[in-house]
Formats: C-alpha cells, structure tokens, sequence
C-alpha cells in the first residue's frame, strides 16, 4: 500500500519515540514496529536505505548506485500510521533532558537549520565510521567505502587515473603509478573491492586500452597474517589463491603508518622476525581499515558513567538498553552486545526491538484495561462479577506472556564475500553443522542469497536489470 497515511499531530496520549539513523538496525525496527503505539519520529542525514553488500559493486559500476538505495519516505508511506522523518544529523543527546539536538547538514538550510527534538523512548541506531587510527595522511588521500557518496567517488578515481595515465606522453613510470590501486584492510571490504576492481580491469578497461595490460595492480595490504579473518582456514587459502591467480598483490603482516597524496609507508614483518619498512606508489587508495565509533556516540557514552570502560561502542545490556540509561536503546555497529559489526546482526536486532516495543504497548494497554475491570467490580453494582473476575485473570495471564518477553539472542545464518572472477566463498550454517564453500556455484548462492534480501521488488529488479546490462554491454567507462 504505497499510500501514507496523512500526518496527524503527535498524540499526548502516546510516547514519543525517537529513532536515529536509517541503516540495517533502524529500518529493520521501523519495519515490524507497530507504529500506531508510539509517535514515531525519525531522524538521519540520509533519506534512504542502503543496501551495503552490493555496494563494492557500485564502485565500478557493476551495479548503479540508485539500484541499492530505498528511500525511507517509501519504506515509512506503507506503516498503518503516519511517520515523521527529519533529514537532519543529531549533533548531541541529552540523557537527562531526553532531547536530541540536530542540524540540517544538507546544501539548502531553512531559516530554521538546528533544532531540538524531545524523546520519551530513544533508540540509537548511527552505524559506525571508517577507522583511521589517526595515521598521517588516510583522511586527506585515501577513499572510503562506506556510503554511496564514497562508491561514486571511487568509481570516477579509477576512470581520473586511467584517462591520466592515457595522457598524450605520459612516462612508463607514471602509468605504472596512476594504474597502482592500493586497498588498506583484508576484512571483507577490502577483500570485495579488490575483486571488483580487479573484473573491472580484466572485463572492460584492458579491451578499451590494451596497451594498459601490463601496468594495472591491485595491491591489497592486511596488518594480520591473512585476509578474511572471520572467515574459516580452508576459505582463507582458497580466497588468497584465487586473488593471486587473479594477480591482485596481497601483502600481509603489513602495517600502513603513513599516507601522502602518492605514496603508502607500511611496515612488514618478514619471516625472520625482523620488520621492513616498504613505500609504495599508488594513483587510487581505498581505505578499509574496520569500523570507528562515531562522534555523537563517543559523547553520549562521555555523559554516562557506565559506559567509562566501553570503547567499540554503546555497551547495552540483553534487552539492548543502553548501560546506565533508562528509555535508550542501541543496536547495529554503534552497540557493543557481544557479536560482530555486521548487517545481520543490526537486521535481528531491529527486529527483536520492534517485537519488545510492540509488547511493551501491548503491556500498557492491558494493565489499563485490568485497572478499568477492577475499578468497574467495586463500583458498578450491576456487573457481572464472576465474568469480569475471569476476564481480569485472563488478561493478567496475557499480561505475564507479554511481560516473559526473551532478551536479544542472534543466530547467525553465515558468511558471504565476493573474491572476483564469478566466485565468492561462504560459510553458511545448515541444520546444527558448518558448510564451507567456494567458487563458481557459490558465486550463484551469493548472487541469490543477496538478491533474496534486497530490501524491495524494485531494488531486485534493478539489481537484476544492472547485472544483465554490465555482463552484455560491459560496465559504463564514463567519467561522470
Ligand atoms: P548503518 O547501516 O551504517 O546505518 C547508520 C544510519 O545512521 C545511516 O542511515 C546514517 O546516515 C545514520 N547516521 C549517521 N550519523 C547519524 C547521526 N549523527 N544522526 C542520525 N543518523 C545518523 N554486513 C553483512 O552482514 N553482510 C554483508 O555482506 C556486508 N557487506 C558490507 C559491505 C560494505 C561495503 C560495508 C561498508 C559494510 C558491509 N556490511 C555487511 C556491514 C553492514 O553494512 C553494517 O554492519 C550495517 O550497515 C550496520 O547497520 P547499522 O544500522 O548499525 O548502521
Ligand atoms: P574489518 O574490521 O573486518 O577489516 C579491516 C582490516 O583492516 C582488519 O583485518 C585489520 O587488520 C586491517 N587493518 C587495520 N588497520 C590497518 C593498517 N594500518 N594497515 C593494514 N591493515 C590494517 O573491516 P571491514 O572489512 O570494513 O568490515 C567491517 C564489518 O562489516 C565486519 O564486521 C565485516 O564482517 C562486515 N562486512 C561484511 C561483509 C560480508 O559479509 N561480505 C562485507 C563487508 C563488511
């Protein structure tokens, strides 16, 4: 039903519940949350939903970015009640007052850019930020992939450096350096980009420019001593093998500690114990280096004393209450609830949120009809008691139900990354066993698994559409 309900003025009656961020977690609650309990408001710089493991594809083009992306005014139009959404980013949280202060961060302002917003019930939701670990020069040259913005960036650096390196008299040298695409990090960002990047080259740049074979690199750099980490030991020496074969360099045990707007300087640890201090050339940097907390969280943990010794994030509890808070809840990669930064988790853990918010209206509006039925035994005469006593004893059985509600437990159904050349690897839980898998078939598992869970009928059909276009017609060298 893509009709939205009319905006209503919030209802006195109701709680206010504020949600921020419009990512995995968020939109996941927004889904199943049964929007007429509560005045619903929502708050992010973002008016969409992104679909981030297809996004790696968005940086060569394999998929158009608009194809991954949702927008929340959709996903909100189909709630029974009508949602407010406020583009805007929430600067600060007052724990104490309950408000949240946010600002329109968007090219055009208002007279009113920066405004306050009161909550009853407050749910966190703002994902994480790229890891720089504060090393020299990552925020000035290198890209990011982590939003669409960074994707698109990505995709017109790579055709910058090819039509650079194409210039009329341009020095071996430098071709070798404009055609040197270093990645930062063997977790599964890093790992899908290099692939992608890596088909990019040998399915359409080389048939343009031949004369490029010999020049393009992908060099990806892991601190550990493997890439994929998470990932099980036989799936790690398969993706190692099959980047090779792909000549994509992988350089492990190799820490970065400095970037200029040409070079890497990282530090290997060489067999023998002894470490070496390599400066690579590059002309496009990607940087993937994990996830980092977020300004606004590292503030509102600053504000409660709970969360001192909490440092990947907003420490919450089984019911995903933010530690040392009362009506604030977390979930996704700004939570720290034991399991790993992933979208699966944040997905589950919106949804177990809409089911305790759901109940927990459920619970108000029992208790108040108990209250009423009892209220009504002493002081109307006329009723049938025995009746009311056994419908009391009835809804205070619900009520219990209601209240036994099970804190968060995630149950992981595997893992899934692209490695290039049409494979991919996954671990996938089956029945109570582990199946471990790569290659082409795999490749197809991944391709339908992601398709499956892509967020609506229309992302799905122009995922579709992309990958039928970029097979047949090769992806769009453009420069936009
Ligand atoms: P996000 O989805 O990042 O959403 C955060 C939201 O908060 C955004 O809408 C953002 O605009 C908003 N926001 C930010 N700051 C503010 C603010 N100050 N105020 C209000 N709103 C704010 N996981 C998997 O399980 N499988 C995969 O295949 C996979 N592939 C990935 C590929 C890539 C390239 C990346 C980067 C990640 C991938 N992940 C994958 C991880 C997954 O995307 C994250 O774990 C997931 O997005 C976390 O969900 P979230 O809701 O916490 O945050
Ligand atoms: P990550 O934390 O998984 O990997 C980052 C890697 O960068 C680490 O292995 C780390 O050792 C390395 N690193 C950090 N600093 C370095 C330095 N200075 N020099 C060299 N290497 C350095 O990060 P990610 O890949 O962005 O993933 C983030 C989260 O998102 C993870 O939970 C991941 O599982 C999830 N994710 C999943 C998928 C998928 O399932 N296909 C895809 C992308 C992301």
């Amino acid at each position: 039903d893509r009709h939205p309900a009319p905006q209503q003025q919030p209802d006195p009656n109701k709680k206010t519940l504020v949600v921020l961020g419009t990512g995995w977690g968020s939109v996941s609650l927004l889904k199943k949350l049964d929007t007429e309990n509560y005045n619903v408001i929502v708050i992010s710089p973002r008016n969409f939903f992104l679909f981030t493991p297809l996004l790696p594809s968005c940086t060569t083009g394999t998929i158009e970015h608009r194809s991954i992306m949702e927008p929340i005014r959709a996903i909100l139009s189909r709630k029974k009640t009508s949602v407010q959404f406020f583009e805007a980013e929430a600067s600060s949280i007052d724990p104490d007052r309950k408000v949240v202060k946010i600002f329109d961060d968007s090219e055009i302002k208002g007279k009113i850019s920066e405004t306050e917003v009161p909550y009853d019930m407050l749910v966190v939701g703002v994902g994480s930020e790229t890891a720089t670990f504060g090393i020299q020069g990552v925020n000035e040259h290198s890209c990011f992939l982590k939003e669409i913005g960074d994707a698109q960036r990505i995709r017109k650096k790579i055709m910058d450096c090819v039509e650079t390196a194409a210039f009329k008299d341009q020095s071996p040298e430098e071709i070798d350096r404009l055609l040197h695409m270093v990645v930062v990090g063997g977790g599964p960002t890093g790992v899908e980009f290099a692939a992608e990047l890596q088909d990019f080259f040998e399915e359409d740049i080389k048939n343009l420019i031949p004369e490029f074979s010999h020049h393009f690199h992908v060099t990806l750099i892991e601190a550990l001593p493997n890439v994929l980490p998470s990932f099980s030991k036989q799936l790690i020496e398969y993706t190692e093998s099959t980047l090779k074969e792909q000549t994509i360099d992988i350089k492990t045990k190799t820490v970065v500690k400095k970037v200029t707007d040409r070079t890497v300087e990282a530090q290997c640890s060489l067999p023998s114990g002894s470490k070496e201090t390599i400066v690579l050339t590059y002309g496009l940097l990607v940087w993937a280096a994990g996830n980092a907390v977020r300004p606004l969280v590292k503030d509102l943990m600053s504000k409660i004393p709970a969360q001192k010794d909490s440092r990947r994030g907003l420490a919450v509890n089984e019911y995903l209450v933010v530690q040392g808070t009362r009506d604030v809840w977390a979930l996704g990669d700004c939570a720290v609830a034991g399991y790993a930064p992933t979208a699966q988790v944040a997905a589950q853990e919106g949804a177990f949120l809409a089911k305790l918010f759901n109940n927990m209206a459920k619970t108000e509006s029992v208790e108040e009809e108990i209250q009423n039925l009892s209220s009504s035994l002493n002081v109307k005469p006329g009723v049938n008691a025995a009746e009311t006593s056994q419908t009391i004893e009835q809804l205070e059985q619900q009520l219990k139900r209601v209240r036994d509600a099970k804190p968060f437990h995630y149950s992981h159904q595997g893992s899934l990354a692209y490695i290039g050349s049409e494979k991919a690897v996954a671990d996938v839980s089956w029945w109570n066993g582990n199946i471990a898998a790569g290659g082409k078939l795999t490749y197809l598992f991944w391709r339908s698994a992601y398709l499956s869970m892509c967020f609506s009928t229309r992302n799905r059909f122009l995922v579709i559409n992309d990958w039928l276009k970029s097979k047949t017609f090769g992806r769009d060298v453009s420069r936009e």
